[in-house]
C-alpha cells in the first residue's frame, strides 16, 4: 500500500513526487515512457522564472535526480486501469495507494509528415510561447486554424518578422476576435486550403512546399513552423471513472479534485487554460499536499 501512486513522470508528476516525499509520504511514479513529458523535446526554456536558460532535458534530468534523491520509486509501467478504491492496474502490476495523482499529460498532435520528427527542435515547434522568442526577426510558419494557431500566429507577429498561417480550408474553427486582431498584422499572410506537402533543410529546416487543394505547390522559405493542430490527452482509460471534457482532459472543479474523492489531476491532463511548466509543476506542488492534507 502506497500513501500516493502518481501516474506520469513529466514536470507535474515529478513535482508532485518531490512535495509528497519531503512529506516524508510513500509514493510510487508510475510511468509508460521516459521520465520528463514533453518538455525533454524543448531545447531551451527560457520562461521559467529564475532560471535564465536551460535545456528540456537538462531540466527534466535534474528533477528526476531530485525526485530520485529522495528516494522515490519510479517504475516503468503502463497503466491500463484505475479503480475508485484507488486501485492501479498496470500492463505488469496491480499496486493500491491511499491516493491517487494523475498527471498523464497530453501530447501535441502530430502533422505525421516525413522528416517531421527530424527537425523537432530544430525549426519544428509545437509550442510559440516555449519558443516564438528563437526566432526573433526571422520568417515562420504556423499550421492550423484553430484559436492555438490564430493566438500562435498574433504572439509570433511581436516577434517574428514575417509570419505564414497555413491551414487546410478557407473557413477557421477559432474565433472570429483572433481573426479580427491577425487582420490588424500586416506581417501575417495566410495561405489556405493548402496542407504542408514537404519540409526541408539539411541540419536546420529552411523552407516549406506548400500544396494547395489545386495540387500546385509553392515553396516558402522559413526559420521555423510552429504545428498549432490540436492536442491530444491521453485520459481514454480513466473515462470509465472520471469525467472528462469534450476533448477527453479531466474535469476538475479546482483544478486539483477529480470527480472521485481521492484521485487528484495534475498538469496539462487537466482542464486548464495555460498549459505551460510553470502551470504543470505549480499544479503538482497543489494535487500533492491537498492529497496529503485529506489523507490526514
Ligand atoms: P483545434 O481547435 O482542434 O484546432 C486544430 C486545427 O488544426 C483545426 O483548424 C484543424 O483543421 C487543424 N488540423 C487538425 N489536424 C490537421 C492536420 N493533420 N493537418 C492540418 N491541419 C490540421 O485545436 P487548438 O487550436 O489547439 O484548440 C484546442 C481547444 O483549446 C479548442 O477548444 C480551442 O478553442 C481551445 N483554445 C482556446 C484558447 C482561448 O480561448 N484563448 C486558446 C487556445 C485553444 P480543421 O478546422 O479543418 O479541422
Amino acid at each position: 500500500m502506497y500513501d500516493i501512486i502518481i501516474v506520469g513522470a513529466g514536470p507535474a508528476g515529478l513535482t508532485a513526487a518531490l512535495y509528497a516525499l519531503r512529506a516524508n509520504k510513500k509514493v510510487l511514479v508510475l510511468e509508460a515512457k521516459n521520465y520528463g513529458g514533453q518538455i525533454v523535446n524543448a531545447n531551451k526554456i527560457e520562461n521559467y522564472p529564475g532560471i535564465l536558460e536551460i535545456s528540456g532535458f537538462d531540466y527534466a534530468t535534474n528533477l528526476y535526480n531530485q525526485v530520485k534523491n529522495l528516494g522515490a520509486e519510479l517504475k516503468y509501467e503502463t497503466v491500463i486501469r484505475i479503480e475508485r478504491d484507488k486501485a492501479v492496474f498496470t500492463n505488469q502490476n496491480q499496486y493500491y495507494g491511499k491516493a491517487i495523482i494523475l498527471a498523464t499529460g497530453a501530447e501535441n498532435r502530430k502533422l505525421e509528415i516525413e522528416n517531421e520528427n527530424k527537425y523537432i527542435g530544430k525549426g519544428i515547434s509545437y509550442c510559440a510561447t516555449c519558443d516564438g522568442n528563437f526566432y526573433r526577426n526571422k520568417i515562420v510558419a504556423v499550421v492550423g486554424g484553430g484559436n492555438t494557431a490564430l493566438e500562435d500566429a498574433i504572439y509570433l507577429s511581436k516577434i517574428a518578422s514575417k509570419i505564414y498561417v497555413i491551414h487546410r480550408r478557407d473557413s477557421f474553427r477559432g474565433e472570429n476576435k483572433y481573426l479580427e486582431e491577425i487582420k490588424k498584422e500586416e506581417n501575417i499572410e495566410f495561405l489556405l486550403n493548402s496542407t504542408i506537402h514537404k519540409v526541408n533543410g539539411d541540419d536546420f529546416l529552411t523552407s516549406l512546399d506548400v500544396i494547395d487543394n489545386q495540387g500546385n505547390i509553392k515553396n516558402i522559405k522559413v526559420d521555423g513552423l510552429f504545428v498549432a493542430v490540436g492536442q491530444m490527452p491521453k485520459n481514454e482509460i480513466f473515462q470509465n471513472i472520471l469525467e472528462l471534457d469534450q476533448y477527453g482532459y479531466i474535469l476538475s472543479n479546482d483544478g486539483v479534485h477529480t470527480n472521485i474523492p481521492g484521485i487528484y489531476v495534475a498538469g496539462d491532463a487537466r482542464v486548464k487554460k495555460l498549459r505551460q511548466l510553470v502551470t504543470a509543476v505549480s499544479d503538482g506542488a497543489i494535487a500533492a499536499t491537498t492529497a496529503i492534507q485529506e489523507m490526514e
